[in-house]
């Protein structure tokens, strides 16, 4: 459904009144040719209405002979950023970020945090953007979870369909995404609304089993049979299935990277707005698929990079696959049955 801009700057001040913008406050807003018009106009008026110093940064996109798509997060790696120190300088300077470009896992977006800058992705059309405006019974929520997760040492997942695949926990942070950024250095994604960490280097064991109906992404497909992968020593040994299978293992093939293979990072979606069924309404050249990565219940699991969370790896592949129907235990203890969150009284 259309949005009007009345409608979307609303989404855009309640956000930036989250983020903490505040009178006097440096907003850089990161865009490029592929950034969404509408969303460009209405974060900037926001930004403005929320008495910031507002500067419009547009950049212009590389890496189009390397991608297989146009997704922003189907090719990782070096960013428009890469080697600009007039643009880093410009973002390192501003108090917050908006990001409608698509930054993600770049050396460059440690640099800029690492000042104390704010940074926001929101790259989804303008509906979800409206539909999915943050809260701050998200945040609580998010963080209750991470409360578990970062106390944890191990996490065990199961399905019907056949997974049952163990990660030892610890070495890596807890990373909460709940759709704005209200402290100094903080990253987040709108919308969102879950969390993960990333398994120790070299644990993850087990089977993961892709079912029919899952969402596999940056295809931004859902599965129409089962894909099986075997995982051992902290890397996808096998993968298993029919044309599905070969879709994902030719994808991650044509890097022509092992570390493509490894197990980057592990956990479960909060967010009620979002939906597993978005998906299907949308051409895939629309959306990145975000309410895939954050519907309530999911177990997201993921392929690739760990530089996210201080680890050593970068790869520019980057599959993210939410399963549903999981059942996600902590030491043991169920905090997803099933594709239903156990945490009691918080909705
Ligand atoms: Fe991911």
């Amino acid at each position: 459904m259309a949005v009007s801009d009345q409608q979307l700057i609303q989404a855009w001040s309640e956000v930036l009144r989250l983020s903490r913008t505040a009178p006097g406050q440096s907003v850089a807003i990161l865009c490029s040719v592929v950034t969404h018009p509408q969303t460009l106009r209405c974060a900037t008026v926001a930004a403005q209405a929320a008495g910031a110093m507002v500067t419009r940064i547009e950049l212009p996109p590389i890496n189009a002979d390397k991608a297989l798509s146009r997704d922003v997060f189907g090719y990782l790696g070096e960013t428009p950023l890469t080697g600009n120190a007039t643009a880093i300088a410009a973002l390192k300077a501003s108090d917050l970020v908006i990001d409608l470009m698509g930054l993600l896992f770049s050396p460059e977006q440690a640099e800029i945090l690492a000042c104390g800058t704010r940074i926001l992705l929101a790259v989804e059309p303008p509906e979800v953007l409206v539909r999915t405006v943050p809260t701050a019974a998200d945040r609580e929520r998010v963080l209750a979870a991470a409360e578990r997760l970062r106390g944890a040492r191990t996490m065990h997942v199961t399905s019907p369909a056949g997974t049952d695949v163990s990660f030892r926990l610890g070495e890596f942070p807890t990373i909460c995404e709940y759709g704005f950024v209200d402290a100094p250095g903080r990253w987040d994604h709108w919308p969102s609304g879950f969390l993960f960490t990333f398994a120790n280097e070299g644990s993850s064991e087990g089977i993961l089993v892709i079912d029919r109906g899952d969402i596999v992404l940056p295809h931004k497909r859902y599965a129409n049979e089962r894909i099986t992968l075997q995982v051992r020593d902290g890397y996808v040994q096998s993968i298993e299935g029919g044309v599905d299978a070969d879709l994902l293992k030719e994808f991650m093939r044509s890097f022509q990277d092992p570390e493509a293979f490894a197990m980057s990072h592990v956990g479960w979606g909060l967010q009620p707005r979002c939906n597993w069924s978005t998906l299907a309404l949308y051409d895939r050249e629309q959306t990145t698929g975000q309410d895939a990565r954050a519907f309530e219940g999911n177990f997201l699991f993921s392929l690739g990079p760990n530089n996210e969370a201080g680890g050593k790896r970068s790869t520019p592949c980057h599959i993210d696959v939410p399963l549903r129907h999981c059942t996600v235990s902590l030491d043991g203890e169920v905090v997803v049955r099933e594709g239903k969150v156990l945490d009691g009284n918080l909705r």
